[in-house]
C-alpha cells in the first residue's frame, strides 16, 4: 500500500521530512540518517523541493534513490511559482516512470530578490488541478494553522485551503508549537465541511537562531512560554533537550486530540527524531 491516503485510512502515520542535500558531505550525511530512520519504519518520509523550483532535479534525485535503495515510501514536493505547465507534466512523467505515488502540492515562495519568474501558476490549487487532472498521484496541500503570511485574513486563508482540501487527499500543516492551533484550525475546516486529514507538522528544535530564522520564514510565533525556557539555558546540548521534549509533548497532544499521525521534520540529522520516536513509543524504536 503506497498511497498515503490509504495508510492513513488504516491507522495513524508517522512520517519524516527530509531536503536534498547540496554539498557531497551532506549527501553522505543523509544517506547516513535515512538509514538510521529506515529502522523507525516509518508510513512515508517527504523531500522538500527548491524555492522557485532552482534545484528540482535534487528532489527528484533523491525521491528515486529513496525509492531504489531504500523500503521506504517517499512524498516528492512540488512547487508551482515559476514553472510553466509544461515543467510541471514532464516532472510528473518522469514521477509516474520512477513509481512515485505521492505529491505534495505548494504555492511555494518568491525568491528572496523578490522577483517572481514568469510561469503559468498563480496558487497551489492551480497545480493541484493539474497533479489531480494527471490521475495517477495521491496528493496532499500545505496548512497553515497560524494563518500564511500573505493571507488577507483567518476567514479566506481557511476558504482557500478548504478549497483545496475538496481536490486533495489530505493537508500537512506548517511547524508550530501549541496543540489549540491545530484543535482550531480542524474545527475551522469541519465548519466549512471539510473533514479531510490534516497531518501536523512537527518541528524539534535543535539551536536557537535556527529555530528563531525558521520562525520568522514561516509566520510561526514561538509562545513566550517556549522563549522563556530556551532564553533560560545556553548549553546547546540543553537547548536540544528541550526541543525534544517539547516536540514529543505536543505530539502526544496531538495524538490524544485525534490527530491522524505525526510528520517529524528530521533536518536530516535521526538524533532528534529518533528520540522523540522513542519516547512516544512510536515506530519500531
Ligand atoms: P497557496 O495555497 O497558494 O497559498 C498561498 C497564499 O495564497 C495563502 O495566503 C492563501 O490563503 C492564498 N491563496 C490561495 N489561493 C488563493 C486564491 N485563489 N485567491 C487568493 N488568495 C489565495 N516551500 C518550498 O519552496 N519547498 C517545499 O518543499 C515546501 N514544503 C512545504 C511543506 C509544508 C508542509 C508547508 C506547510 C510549507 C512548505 N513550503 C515549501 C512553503 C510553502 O511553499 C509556502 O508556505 C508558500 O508561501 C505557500 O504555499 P501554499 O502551498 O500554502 O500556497
Amino acid at each position: 500500500m503506497a498511497r498515503i491516503a490509504a495508510r492513513m485510512e488504516a491507522k495513524r502515520t508517522l512520517s519524516f521530512e527530509f531536503f536534498p542535500p547540496k554539498t557531497t558531505a551532506a549527501q553522505l550525511t543523509l544517506g547516513r540518517t535515512v538509514g538510521a530512520l529506515e529502522a523507525l519504519e516509518p508510513d512515508f518520509v517527504s523531500i522538500t523541493y527548491g524555492a522557485g523550483g532552482s534545484d528540482r532535479h535534487r528532489t527528484g534525485d533523491v525521491v528515486n534513490w529513496i525509492r531504489k535503495e531504500t523500503s521506504l515510501e517517499p512524498m516528492a514536493h512540488l512547487t508551482c511559482m515559476g514553472h510553466t505547465r509544461t515543467d510541471v507534466a514532464s516532472l510528473l512523467v518522469e514521477y509516474r516512470r520512477i513509481g512515485v505515488e505521492n505529491i505534495l502540492a505548494l504555492g511555494g515562495d518568491p525568491p528572496a530578490d523578490g522577483h517572481i519568474p514568469a510561469g503559468d501558476y498563480q496558487y497551489a490549487s492551480d497545480l493541484l488541478a493539474d497533479v489531480a487532472a494527471s490521475g495517477s498521484f495521491c496528493v496532499g496541500v500545505a496548512a497553515h494553522p497560524e494563518v500564511h503570511p500573505r493571507s488577507l485574513d483567518r476567514a479566506s486563508d481557511r476558504r482557500h485551503l478548504a478549497d483545496k482540501l475538496s481536490v486533495a487527499d489530505f493537508a500537512v500543516t506548517q511547524f508550530f508549537f501549541d496543540v489549540e492551533h491545530w484543535i482550531r484550525l480542524v474545527d475551522e475546516l469541519a465548519d466549512l465541511g471539510v473533514h479531510k486529514p490534516v497531518l501536523p507538522g512537527i518541528m524539534p528544535i535543535g539551536n536557537k537562531q535556527q529555530i528563531l530564522r525558521m520562525t520568522q520564514m514561516s509566520g510561526t510565533a514561538l509562545p513566550t512560554w517556549l522563549s522563556d525556557r530556551l532564553d533560560s539555558v545556553d548549553d546547546p546540548e540543553h537547548v536540544r533537550q528541550i526541543g525534544i521534549e517539547v516536540a514529543t509533548q505536543l505530539a502526544n497532544d496531538l495524538l490524544d486530540a485525534g490527530a491522524p499521525g505525526v510528520h517529524l521534520y528530521a533536518l536530516n540529522r535521526p538524533e532528534a527524531v529518533t528520540e522523540i520516536c522513542v519516547n512516544l513509543n512510536l515506530g519500531t524504536a
